[in-house]
């Protein structure tokens, strides 16, 4: 197999993290006797500086013409002056968009090494483990009309959703609920939105394609409490895309770090493939990211677009393995630090590369 990957690494740690989880690929795709060819080219605030775009064309053409995008991270204080059709997060939206991936999958899991890293009480967050599906098309980030007149001093943003594109990522949540424990949690603010009813009744309406799929329906307030005080309670959780975007950055706490989630974008002509954490500008340069987000991507990128699933589960088995052995990057090194040694950034893509060579021989 030889899979033809786009890797638009982006802004402060983006590089960092995506050079690791491009050498673990590259290692793992050997072993099994396949090729990834690797194809670079910008996206973000390095676009802006050389192109004077966030997405430039050449960038989009490489990408619909691969089979699969791994992106780092865009943004960061040089651009934030920018306004935010020019700023390097309008480079990110307008990728998804071109890709046409519609369902984002973010999962939230504990990590029994990592529960002290966490601020929840490892009793609360013990087995936590929620798949995220998040609408990434539609909603507020795309609605129109959108404006900020300057001149008013008002501005506007519209939360706008069809049937359609609720019917499309509800089959694909209830599909991936029927894999896992048959329980899906829709959230939306029925209570007070319209655009939240239609997204309440469509959810209803497509649960009866699903029969074996149990659902529940929570208010996107309450359900951000719940999260916290019941992790446990969630397993395929559906939300529209600012709801989704806020949830699950919330519950990177039960991880214990932002640096450890990986996400993939699916449904669309090209999947893309993202840790979830942003370019991190204060830890930029200094060899202090955590590149296990971006390695599990990696994984991601085996499993949904290679479908080379032996191969996925054997870069996730190594990342929990090597967190057994005790290493850490700075953002886990929390608690009694003579139980574990903190490695840097290529330090940590090395000792995943050595536990997978461990487990392969
Ligand atoms: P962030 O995720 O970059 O950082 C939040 C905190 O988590 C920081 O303290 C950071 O040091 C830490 N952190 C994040 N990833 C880490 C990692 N791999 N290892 C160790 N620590 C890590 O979010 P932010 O600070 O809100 O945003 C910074 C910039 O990133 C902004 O310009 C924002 O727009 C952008 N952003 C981009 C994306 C993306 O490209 N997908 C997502 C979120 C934010």
């Amino acid at each position: 197999m030889n899979l033809n990957l786009l890797v638009v690494a982006g802004d402060g740690i983006g590089p960092e993290v995506t050079a690791e989880a491009v050498a673990v690929l590259n290692q793992v795709a050997a072993s099994g006797g396949h090729t990834i060819t690797i194809t670079e080219k910008r996206i973000g605030g390095i676009a802006i500086d050389t192109d004077g775009t966030p997405l430039p064309q050449d960038t989009l053409d490489a990408a619909l013409a691969s089979d699969a995008v791994l992106l780092g991270a865009v943004g960061g204080n040089k651009w934030n002056a920018l306004s935010p059709d020019t700023r390097p997060e309008a480079g990110l939206l307008k990728i998804r968009a071109a890709l046409g991936g519609f369902a984002n999958l973010r999962p939230a899991f504990a990590i029994k090494e990592l529960a002290v890293n966490s601020p929840l009480r490892t009793e609360v967050t013990e087995g936590a483990d929620i798949l995220f599906v998040r609408e990434l098309l539609g909603g507020l980030y795309f609605g129109q009309p959108r404006e900020w007149d300057k001149a008013k001093g008002e501005a506007w943003n519209t939360m706008r959703y069809t049937k359609d594109e609720i019917v499309r990522v509800a089959r694909i949540a209830f599909q991936l609920a029927q894999k896992r424990s048959k329980k899906l949690t829709s959230v939306d603010k029925a209570n007070v939105l319209e655009v939240s009813q239609l997204w309440r009744a469509t959810v209803t309406e497509v649960a009866a394609e699903f029969p074996d799929v149990t659902l529940e329906h929570q208010l996107v307030d309450s359900m951000a409490m719940l999260l916290m005080t019941s992790p446990r309670n969630y397993d395929v959780v559906l939300t529209e895309n600012l709801f989704g975007d806020i949830l699950s950055d919330e519950s990177a706490v039960i991880t214990g770090s932002l640096g450890m989630l990986p996400s993939a974008t699916i449904g669309g002509k090209v999947n893309l493939y993202e840790p979830i954490h942003g370019s991190a500008p204060d830890i930029a340069g200094k060899k202090l990211a955590n590149p296990l987000g971006a390695i599990m991507t990696g994984a991601l990128v085996l499993r949904h677009s290679a479908g080379l699933e032996k191969e996925a589960v054997l870069i996730e088995t190594a990342v929990r393995k090597v967190l057994e052995a005790g290493y850490r990057t700075a953002d886990l090194a929390r608690g009694n630090t003579t139980d574990f040694k903190v490695l840097n950034t290529t330090e940590m893509g090395d000792k995943v590369r050595e536990t997978i060579a461990s487990l392969l021989s």
